[in-house]
């Protein structure tokens, strides 16, 4: 390895938390919350003037809800790209010494979340490889034919370390034999299928871009160099990061465009055209951060309105509105305004627990959910309840809260709930259960109803999420409610953990 091609994968076995195993009871203990759960967020800037490693872990920090199993920045300083990644948290991952070892002019950074069996530091990201371009990767989405193009690259002599289809997407730009690197990815866009939200540092500039339907979010931005009167830009998942680095919001990566940030400023190519946009729906109702502007809307007032449609959709007879913290918490407001029922916290959420901790044994366990919400009894007592959260997938946590408000003395719990029913897996990017593992696969919104222990249950209905966020179904996926999957070839889609399960992975995994 010459000094030109020198890299710093800092593995750090030994401070890696322990990812402890589910017993087996798929109770939902473990889970936060048995939702589904987004794979990553990236964030990607060119500002020689600027601290780039601390803006870049500031955008992280913000964007951790996208994912917390691991973090890593790489930086670029024009010669050399170092890249610090680990699996934990952003705060766990990074300090003062090890951010002051990324500077440069230009960073790309990742938060990931995967589920146990491939949150091993070898699948953490930005992905470095040096075959003919020395880049830096980090990638938001999921790849649907990952499995056919890793065996063309492997044919063709490529290696990998990773079981991550990230990787692929890394090892074609890397081993392209364009001249430049954006020509590289120009390239490489329209072999791939699938969700891909992308930056990629190299030696000279940070590159993004998006796939042609748009599934998963990408944003540009803008931040002003402080005395020089002068702007640089950067990318990220979603608008609240640039709000925590002091950056303005300037507009979406379009599906299909790739955009370089370089010492000229920004460069922009629609290298393909998409015939059908796709970006997906689940972003407004779950994964985003409320503060997030996604396609014009605020977040937080979209999820406000699904409230309000919701109740028009469904009302009911109730005393109190209550939501399941934090995710229902907008559209609870939503109903609770055009209700005219009052809205009170009959549910505490204990926000430090993270899917990290000593085994609760069996006893605790009986304790039920209370490592995760506390019933408060005083408030609920005796009350008719309407329970808002944002979506059910498997059900478990469902069934144990409302459990706990019976227990706590709720009279009635009536569910609402400010999504469709998920009865289909997503193949662009998002890790759920199977079709089978869902509650309401198979089953009527009765039945569901009475597989929770809800006195009535209501979902927000298609047209109601579309109201809401002011968009159309045609620009737009929503496939894990409709099974309308927007990309042909979804049903050759071979899952989160195809290229474990051919064993296509390299034997070891040697940081460089
Ligand atoms: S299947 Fe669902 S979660 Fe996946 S991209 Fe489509 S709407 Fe989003």
């Amino acid at each position: 390895m010459n000094s030109q091609q020198r890299t710093t994968d800092r593995a750090a076995e030994d401070q890696r938390e322990p990812v402890l195993a589910n017993d087996g009871l798929d109770d939902g203990f473990f889970d936060d919350r048995d939702g589904p759960r987004d794979e990553c967020g990236v964030f990607g800037i060119y500002a020689p003037e600027l601290d780039v490693a601390r803006l870049a872990y500031f955008a992280l920090y913000a964007l951790q809800h996208r994912g917390q199993e691991s973090a890593g920045i790489a930086s670029s300083d024009g010669t050399h790209i170092i890249t610090l990644r680990d699996t934990g948290l952003v705060s766990q991952v990074f300090d003062e010494e090890k951010l002051r070892g990324l500077s440069g002019n230009m960073a790309v950074g990742h938060v990931r979340y995967s589920t146990t069996g491939s949150s091993g530091w070898e699948n953490t990201q930005p992905i470095y490889r040096a075959d003919n371009h020395m880049i830096a990767l980090a990638h938001n989405g999921n790849l649907i034919n990952a499995v056919e193009l890793h065996a063309e690259l492997r044919e063709a002599g490529a290696t990998f370390r990773s079981t991550s289809d990230s990787e692929i997407i890394a090892a074609m730009v890397s081993n392209s034999k364009a001249a430049t690197i954006k020509d590289a990815v120009a390239e490489v866009m329209p072999q791939l299928k699938g969700a891909f939200s992308t930056v990629i540092a190299n030696k000279e500039m940070v590159v993004a871009f998006r796939d042609p339907q748009g599934l998963r979010p990408l944003a540009l931005g803008k931040i002003e160099v402080p005395g020089e009167g002068e702007a640089r830009y950067c990318f990220a998942s979603e608008s609240s990061a640039f709000d925590i680095i002091g950056a303005e919001f300037l507009r979406e990566v379009e599906p299909g465009e790739m955009i370089a940030l370089t010492e000229r400023g920004i460069e922009t190519q629609i290298v393909c055209p998409g015939e059908r946009r796709a970006f997906c729906v689940f972003e407004h109702i779950y994964f985003a951060r409320p503060d997030s502007h996604l396609e014009g809307q605020l977040v937080q007032q979209s999820r406000g309105r699904m409230g309000q449609i919701l109740w028009r959709e469904a009302p009911v007879e109730a005393d109190m509105v209550v939501a399941v913290p934090d995710s229902g918490n907008p559209a609870a407001k939503g109903l609770s305004r055009a209700s005219g029922i009052p809205m009170d916290d009959g549910l505490i959420k204990n926000r430090y627990v993270g899917r990290t901790f000593i085994q609760p044994g069996q006893e605790l366990r009986k304790l039920g959910l209370r490592m995760k919400f506390t019933p408060l009894p005083e408030i609920v007592s005796g009350q008719r309840l309407i329970v808002v959260d944002d979506s059910i997938v498997r059900g478990n946590t469902t069934r144990q809260i409302i459990g706990m408000l019976r227990d706590a003395g709720a009279k009635e719990v009536h569910l609402r709930i400010s999504a469709p029913p998920i009865r289909n897996s997503c193949h662009y990017g998002i890790d759920m259960s199977t079709n089978e593992q869902m509650v309401a696969y198979g089953r009527t919104v009765e039945e569901v109803a009475k597989e929770l222990g809800a006195d009535s249950l209501a979902y927000i209905s298609l047209d109601g999420i579309y109201e809401a966020i002011k968009g159309e179904r045609e620009t737009h996926c929503d496939a894990c409610f409709s099974g309308d999957y927007p990309l042909a070839d979804t049903d050759r889609a071979t899952g989160k953990f195809a290229l474990e399960e051919l064993g296509l992975a390299a034997p070891a995994a040697t940081a460089s």
